[in-house]
């Protein structure tokens, strides 16, 4: 007799794949695993390299990502998250402990900071915050004992690159290990663990992904001891990441690249002619020239400086403010890394809660604006921001 419908609607039957290869990432949406007989499944809870038995261990389209990733960055394996955070929250708790020392660059990305803060107030660990352009005072804070020298391959919003080399080579030195956020960057104009460092976390959600319909992290190591030691978190935190946000990161992929290439070609193109404006005062791009760290731009980044400017506006905060409301193509959005073209006005969005003084701190100008450049054709573009800058400059002037 068949089984009833009930039995049946469950349990269907699936076809394997044999003798050819799919080209799309098949997309195993299946958070558990059956086996054949309790052996297999002993079996499976060895740990890794054995068959896949529970989603926040391990998934076939999660673990494509992480492969993916890995080989893109030039480490020996990775490990997906929920999302950036969830790939550095979990890559920290790790390294560090009540009580252990990390020295940070100073001006990290707003949830990094945080997170910092949170580790020294409930957990008690030492952070030292410094300018990580200055390598003697680095070297100075990185005394015996510390044990993360914490960087952004691309800072925000002054786009200057860490000296990657010269910054692992000192961690080395004092027995720390480099973690690198290369959001900015992309694997594609810069490898970190190529430069020496340990951990590359990434915010998926932006470059990676690259379509604003997803969000997503993945960390790379250098060592397969301490992708041991993250993923223990990861699991333990459920920082992990969803089988379908991996194929569509991994789908991303696909076009990082090429979106990559024409997003710091027409950032290149912008930021020259945001800096030959009359109405802008500032411009934050390490592709310029003239910009503080652009020959360390040069050899740490290849092939573009990145899509992100950021510009500061004659007239302050009611000029940022007007410049945000009256682009068109660009969206008032935060978050970067995407096909379309983004702003952000800090002093009235994100950084509102900072006084003048506070902002300055932060190092944002209330006239600042941040651009993250999609791949539209750049002229459109162009002719958005001359009107927007226009706008502003209007408001400016009282006009
Ligand atoms: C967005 C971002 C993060 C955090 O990533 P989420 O995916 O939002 O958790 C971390 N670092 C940088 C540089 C980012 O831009």
């Amino acid at each position: 007799m068949a089984p009833h419908i009930h039995t049946r609607t469950v349990h269907r039957p699936v076809e394997p794949v044999e003798g050819s290869t799919p080209l799309g990432t098949p997309l195993y949406q299946s958070h558990t695993f059956a086996f054949t007989d309790t052996d297999a499944m002993a079996a499976a809870f060895e740990g890794p390299g054995s068959p896949y038995v529970y989603a926040r261990y391990g998934n076939p389209t999660v673990a494509a990502l992480e492969a993916a990733v890995a080989d893109l960055e030039g480490g020996t394996g990775a490990i997906a998250s929920g999302s950036g955070m969830g790939a550095i929250t979990s890559t920290l708790w790790a390294l560090l402990g009540s009580g252990r020392r990390v020295v940070a660059q100073d001006r990290l990305y707003g949830g990094t900071e945080g997170l910092l803060d949170d580790l020294r107030e409930r957990w008690g660990v030492d952070v030292v915050k410094v300018d990580v352009d200055d390598l003697d005072a680095v070297r100075a804070a990185l005394t015996p004992g510390t044990d993360v020298l914490l960087l952004e391959t691309i800072a925000n919003p002054t786009g200057r690159v860490a000296d990657l080399p010269a910054l692992t080579a000192l961690a080395r030195e004092a027995g720390a290990r480099t973690v690198v956020d290369n959001t900015f960057a992309t694997p594609v104009l810069c490898r970190p663990v190529e430069h020496g460092a340990d951990v590359v976390v990434h915010s998926a959600t932006k470059y990676m992904g690259g379509h604003s319909d997803t969000i997503g992290g993945v960390a790379v190591f250098a060592d397969s001891g301490t992708l041991a030691a993250v993923r223990a978190r990861t699991a333990e935190f459920g920082a992990v990441l969803d089988p379908f946000a991996a194929w569509l990161i991994s789908r991303g992929l696909s076009t990082l690249a090429v979106r990559v290439a024409r997003q710091c070609a027409s950032a290149q193109v912008l930021a020259e002619r945001l800096a030959a404006h009359p109405g802008v005062t500032a411009v934050h791009y390490p592709g310029l020239p003239d910009a503080p760290g652009h020959a360390t731009a040069r050899r740490i980044l290849d092939g573009g400086f990145g899509g992100v400017i950021a510009f500061e506006l004659a007239g302050g905060l009611a000029s940022g403010r007007a410049f945000a409301s009256s682009v068109e193509l660009a969206a008032l959005a935060p978050s970067l890394g995407d096909v379309r073209t983004l702003v952000m006005h800090p002093a009235s969005t994100s950084h509102r809660a900072l006084d003048a003084a506070g902002l300055a701190r932060a190092g944002i100008a209330e006239g600042l604006i941040r651009i993250s450049v999609g791949i539209e054709d750049v002229e459109d573009l162009w002719a958005d921001l001359e009107r927007a800058v226009g706008v502003a400059v209007g408001v400016a002037v009282g006009a």
